[in-house]
């Protein structure tokens, strides 16, 4: 069969994934993983993501957002422990238990309503409770732990919430863990209060990436890390920290490229504008390549005259705006590129490299943004 020529598409690296799969397990040194594929796998494409784990040792767990992304999760036939992390629509509850899920309460109303149904089908539901620490998010206060703990006791199929969780709120963007601290102590407080409550948790869960990297006392019984798994260091402040507790930059490996084509070639003279706005005005002769990207894509609008692609292993710069689906590249110092040549929007060509870091510095964003805006449109292949 011949092989479909994409003008847009991302490779995921089975064999990075497996990797920082690896690494992670290891870190987390026989505690429960369970591994964030929310907003479509970062970026990544949730069907693929859930389909490669399948197939790795030590990752039995993961945890979305949304009754959606649960389902898609099932969809792509991942049929092990899923953590619903975000809100659900009471109308909706019913599909927490159709699909499984393992949902994070922090809601009272919702808590009574699933123990109903949970007395319906009389199957035991593991529920997680979020406790509220100083993220001020999505949370429970202790002064409401009574009024939940009064609920698990009214129905027994709940039973006492399987786990017991927080998010720290500034773990990633600073070198001062003094306010990550202070959350620790919130949540060992609260979990005590649950204990005496007759609530206790058998999970406690609070380490994001940064939390694990970093912190062992953050680990717990289970750990939930997300970006890490894709390869990405949460923030330069994590990685700064990291090197001065002495750990050394092997953990991780990026996992995605995203490439396009070359879909035309044209010489402009001097003193051509190029792309909406006339915002780019040519100095010399000049010699552009168009590529099908646009921020339809995800590559936003604020790159415009003001990041780079690889081409031929060389750094081409973005000329113009980026437009909804069509981009232009400066290519004259780069000799023989041809019609359908490759272009590297993120990722190595040759001994150059683009990361999501670079892109985010560019865009004024963070890696996060980059690859979860990408747009679930572009194929993605495994490779
Ligand atoms: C997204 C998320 C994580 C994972 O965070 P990373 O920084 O990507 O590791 C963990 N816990 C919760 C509640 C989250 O929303």
């Amino acid at each position: 069969m011949k092989k479909p020529v994409h003008l847009n598409w991302i490779e995921l690296s089975r064999a990075a994934l497996r990797r920082n799969v690896a690494s992670l397990v290891k870190l987390a040194g026989g505690r429960i993983v369970a591994v964030s594929v929310k907003a479509n796998a970062y970026g990544h494409g949730l069907a693929e993501v859930v389909t490669m784990l399948h197939e790795c040792p030590g990752v039995g767990y993961i945890t979305v957002h949304s009754i959606e992304e649960a389902a898609a999760a099932r969809a792509a036939g991942w049929v092990r422990q899923i953590m619903l992390l975000g809100p659900v629509a009471h109308a909706s509850l019913e599909a927490v238990i159709d699909l499984d899920l393992e949902p994070v309460v922090f809601d009272r109303t919702i808590l009574k309503k699933l123990g109903r149904l949970s007395n319906r089908t009389k199957k035991r539901l593991k529920t997680h409770l979020k406790l509220e620490t100083g993220t001020h998010r999505q949370g429970v206060t202790d002064k409401e732990l009574p009024l939940f703990a009064e609920i698990y006791r009214q129905y027994p199929y709940l039973g006492r919430p399987y786990g017991a969780g927080m998010h720290f709120a500034n773990i990633e963007d600073t070198t001062n863990h003094a306010y990550a601290q202070y959350q620790l102590d919130n949540f060992e407080r609260m979990v005590k209060l649950m204990q005496q409550l007759k609530i206790k948790p058998a999970v406690r869960h609070t380490a994001s990436s940064a939390a694990l990297i970093l912190f062992e006392k953050t680990r717990f019984e289970l750990v939930r890390p997300g970006i890490s798994l894709y390869g990405y260091w949460p923030s330069k402040e994590t990685y700064l920290s990291y090197l001065l507790q002495g750990g050394r930059n092997n953990l991780f490996e990026p996992i995605l490229s995203w490439k396009s084509r070359v879909t035309q070639l044209k010489q402009l003279p001097a003193d051509s504008f190029v792309g909406y706005g006339c915002s780019f005005r040519t100095t010399s002769p000049t010699r552009l390549a168009v590529t099908p990207i646009g921020y339809y894509d995800g590559y936003d609008r604020e790159l415009s005259n003001r990041s780079y692609v690889l081409i031929k292993g060389k750094r081409a710069p973005v000329r113009g705006r980026v437009c909804m689906n069509l981009m232009m590249t400066d290519i004259t110092d780069i000799r023989g590129v041809r019609l359908e040549e490759e272009i590297t929007l993120i990722g190595r060509d040759g001994s150059e490299v683009i990361t999501a870091e670079d892109i985010a510095d560019w865009a004024k964003t963070i890696n996060y943004e980059v690859l979860a805006r990408l747009s679930p449109a572009i194929p993605r292949l495994v490779v």
